[in-house]
């Protein structure tokens, strides 16, 4: 297996190597064994999940070493991004402004399969596809993002989904939320109960509450929001608050978990959630359930009781299968947030850490950054910034290396940010979906 270099193919010398992981951000890897070890390469790296986390990690795969054989499995023919999908519900963008296609990485000398991989079997180094297929690989990275955890309420099930969108997977959720809203009355209620720690980008619900109040105020001014969040607080909170204050004055009830508990019971048929206090009814409701890992890494042994991945934070390796990499949200890799960037930019360290192990080399404490921005209205932006890195252990926050929106700014602060956040999604998704 691990002959199997193509055979007009290049190796990169070692310097190239460690200059390309510098170039990334990476550092630069240290030797165990004399090198060059190229011949060693195996043919075979599979990635699962063509999203932020799986789509970059084969990029950077076939960036650092073109000799690898890198094979994409993905269920759906286009993926639609998260991120801005709540300006296509608020009706600020078209759902075709999120939806990338894979034909980028033909180009890239990267194999797309379109198929559904039921299980990894990393005792014999194989993947079974819901074709039937089976793909063998040397190394394997899953990026399957999240599942739901439907059963924590009573009433709330994947029978519901068309009626109460939860709209957390961007899709087809996505475009029936926006299809309700623009369906409800002016003077109706919408209800948004964001789901419990830990969860896929956790200033996101936030942002939905913001741009949709955006909508209300623009078409529909006497609606009115309530967000029943079963937490005590949010991402970018202050900020967030700031913003709804200036722009959306008594339009937005917000509740949390102090003062209703939480959801128990959701009867559909009445569009009624039960609290522990109260039944509240609406127009629209946006329940969006707890979260665990996608599918695919409880078929295959990979999480752990807490219903995520355990991984090993140098290298993303899982902690419960050999040559078994998970990234992105599925993965345990507090205190980085369950994000886009941070599933990119595990992806980037994972990539490095095959490459560098085939070599038989090590990469020493990689650094990590998350930064995300959210909009409050198409013209007012606010960012964080947190950089990370592994201190031989696990990974850190790095104090005082980032940053967030300073409060109390002028209008065309905020507009600036705006851009900067249209230019990141711009930028990003250019990167990773051509
Ligand atoms: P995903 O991107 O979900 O990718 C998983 C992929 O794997 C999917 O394409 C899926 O089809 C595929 N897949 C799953 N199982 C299988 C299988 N068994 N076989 C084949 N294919 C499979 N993050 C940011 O950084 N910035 C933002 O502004 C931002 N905004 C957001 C807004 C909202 C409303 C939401 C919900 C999320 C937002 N996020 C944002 C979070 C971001 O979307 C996720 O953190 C990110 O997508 C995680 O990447 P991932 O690779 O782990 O999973």
């Amino acid at each position: 297996m691990i002959n199997n270099l193509k055979k007009n193919s290049k190796p990169l010398s070692r310097r190239a190597f460690n200059t390309l992981l510098g170039s990334m951000g990476l550092a630069a890897v240290s030797s165990t064994k004399s090198y060059p070890k190229f011949d060693a390469i195996p043919e075979r790296v599979v990635v699962i999940g063509g999203g932020f986390g799986g789509a970059t990690a084969a990029i950077y795969l076939k960036k650092m070493d073109p000799n690898i054989e890198v094979i994409l499995i993905e269920k759906n023919l286009l993926y639609a991004t998260c991120p801005f999908s709540n300006t296509v519900i608020s009706g600020m963008n078209k759902f075709s402004y999120i939806l990338k296609s894979f034909n980028y990485f033909e180009k890239l000398n990267i194999k797309v399969i379109h198929d559904l991989a039921i299980e990894i079997d990393s005792n014999n180094k194989k993947i079974t596809l819901n074709s039937g297929r089976v793909i063998s690989f040397v190394c394997c990275i899953v990026s399957p993002g999240i599942d739901f955890d439907y059963e924590s309420i009573i009433g709330n099930s994947t029978n519901i989904q068309n009626r109460i969108p939860h709209a957390w997977r961007a899709g087809f959720q996505t475009q029936l939320l926006r299809k309700q809203l623009v369906a409800m009355p002016n003077g109706g209620t919408f209800i948004i109960s964001p789901p419990p720690n830990p969860f896929r980008c956790p200033p996101g619900p936030a942002e939905r509450i913001s741009l949709i109040a955006d909508y209300f105020k623009k078409n529909k001014p006497k609606s009115k929001i309530i967000v029943l969040d079963p937490k005590d607080k949010f991402g970018k909170q202050s900020l967030f608050k700031e913003g709804w204050a200036k722009l959306y004055p008594n339009m937005i009830e917000y509740r949390n978990s102090a003062e209703f508990g939480k959801v128990r019971e959701v009867v559909a048929d009445k569009m009624v959630l039960v609290t522990d206090i109260d039944e509240v009814k609406g127009d629209v409701i946006n329940l969006i359930p707890g979260q665990k890992a996608g599918r695919i890494a409880f078929n295959s042994g990979l999480v752990n009781q807490s219903g995520w991945c355990p991984v090993n934070h140098a290298t993303f390796e899982s902690k419960l299968e050999k040559d078994v990499y998970v990234i992105g949200d599925a993965s345990i890799s507090s205190p980085m947030p369950k994000s886009g960037v941070s599933a990119y930019s595990q992806a980037k360290v994972c990539a490095a850490a095959i490459v560098s192990s085939l070599n038989g080399e090590i990469v020493k404490n990689p650094k990590f950054i998350n930064y995300c921005y959210s909009l409050v209205s198409p013209d007012y932006g606010i960012s964080v910034v947190k950089v990370y890195e592994f201190n031989g252990e696990k990974i850190k926050l790095i104090d005082g290396a980032g940053g967030k929106s300073p409060p109390n700014q002028t209008n065309k602060f905020r507009r600036l940010e705006a851009q900067y956040a249209e230019g990141w999604y711009k930028t990003i998704t250019k990167e990773i979906w051509g």
